[in-house]
């Protein structure tokens, strides 16, 4: 095989030629950015603005900041209920994005098997692939509010599995898995042997009644778990660029070897921002995290009273997986239409592997008016649709 074969046969999403073609048209309503709409917190803007002039304009550690690590480690302390060493078990990465790629070059020969949910995350499949794995999808279900079933994953476990992964609240169903599941999905790793990737980007967005919980924290985890953490979602960040993986001394002590290779350190005064927000700014995530929940209770009715669509309601991160089998499109003739015929720009969900066709990703990170607005278009579209057949 050619030695750039991976990359340059990794297939181009549609959620980006729907976003391509939806920017070059007026008046559309964007449901399809994974990305909330609100500010910074002024603090963190204001904290990297003095770091600037106080001249932290050089490398940092490959690791990151100490005192980064120092407020990482305390908030997976409170959230998490898991301890880490800042000095051994965190370090700093350009995002979830990064910390997702540097866990899967730590964890990872070619060939290992790296299990995910179908549907998923769609970096997920590709990050497997360029660390020359192997995704290997197990499906998941509106039924089972879009969890992995244990005996599934068992069945899907060969002799080159190394890792599961697990996101939660999940993108792009809105799922959560339990600390019931959670547990199970932890006993599994513990008899077979394997690592988890646990990516809980969006763990601050989260309306269920169950306390968020780590698997880490569940017994025999701590030392196969890696948590990829962010500011990103929490804290609007999306753009400064700025997360965590934390894990056993043992692997995280690997990572910045791989980081002083590739972008040899986040910038500091995008470091200093982020501990500001971590210290700081967690009143505006609960703020912000509210504002979501009042989105997702107004676009979860709006969509259901849409003859032809139906959504279950999403227990965290700030998307709506809309089943559109109803339509009798594909997700993405229906996400190209809808763009097309009612200006309405959301993703399909065949994006996210093959269990998302029949479905479609509404992001309600956007405001109120856009969201009424939006589901407006979208009843009048489907009305027409109903009508044309
Ligand atoms: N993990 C999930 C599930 C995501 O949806 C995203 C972003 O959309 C990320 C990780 C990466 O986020 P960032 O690199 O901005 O921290």
């Amino acid at each position: 095989m050619h030695p750039l074969s991976t990359i340059a046969h990794m297939p181009r999403s549609p959620i980006r030629r729907i976003y391509e073609r939806a920017i070059q048209m007026d008046d559309v309503v964007f449901f399809s950015l994974g990305e909330p709409d609100f500010d910074t917190p002024q603090q963190a803007v204001e904290e990297a603005v003095r770091s600037l002039r106080r001249g932290e304009t050089r490398y940092t550690p490959n690791a990151g900041l100490p005192e980064l690590r120092r407020a990482a480690a305390a908030s997976l302390l409170e959230y998490d209920r898991v301890s880490y060493d800042p000095e051994t078990e965190i370090c700093v990465t350009s995002g979830g994005m990064e910390a997702l790629a540097l866990a899967l070059l730590t964890l990872i020969e070619p060939g290992d098997e790296v299990i995910i949910t179908d549907p998923s995350y769609t970096n997920y499949r590709d990050q497997i692939q360029i660390c020359k794995g192997v995704p290997v999808y197990v499906p998941v279900r509106e039924e089972d509010g879009f969890q992995y079933r244990p005996d599934e994953l068992r069945r899907a476990i060969t002799d080159r599995t190394r890792v599961i992964m697990i996101n939660t609240p999940a993108n792009p169903t809105g799922g959560i898995a339990s600390r019931k599941l959670l547990e199970e999905i932890a006993s599994i790793a513990v008899e077979r042997d394997l690592f988890v990737l646990f990516d809980e980007v969006y763990k601050h967005i989260y309306y269920d009644d169950e306390p968020f919980f780590s698997i880490a924290a569940a017994p025999g985890m701590r030392e196969r778990t890696l948590v990829i953490d962010s500011c990103s979602k929490a804290y609007a960040m999306t753009g400064w660029r700025v997360g965590w993986i934390a894990g056993p001394a043992e692997i995280v002590t690997c990572v910045p070897k791989l980081q002083e290779n590739l972008c040899s350190c986040v910038p500091a005064f995008v470091q200093r921002g982020a501990v500001c927000a971590l210290e700081t700014a967690g009143e505006d995530a609960r703020r912000m995290a509210r504002a979501y929940r009042e989105r997702r209770d107004f676009i979860v009715s709006a969509v259901n009273a849409i003859p032809g669509l139906s959504a279950r309601e999403p227990k965290g991160a700030f998307y709506l997986f809309v089943n559109i089998r109803r339509s009798g499109l594909t997700s993405e003739d229906f996400a190209m239409r809808l763009l097309e015929e009612a200006r309405v720009a959301l993703s399909p969900g065949s994006a996210f592997g093959p269990s998302g066709e029949g479905y479609a990703r509404i992001s309600y990170a956007t405001s109120m008016d856009a969201l009424r607005e939006g589901a407006a278009r979208i009843g009048a579209f489907m009305r027409r649709l109903r009508g044309d057949k």
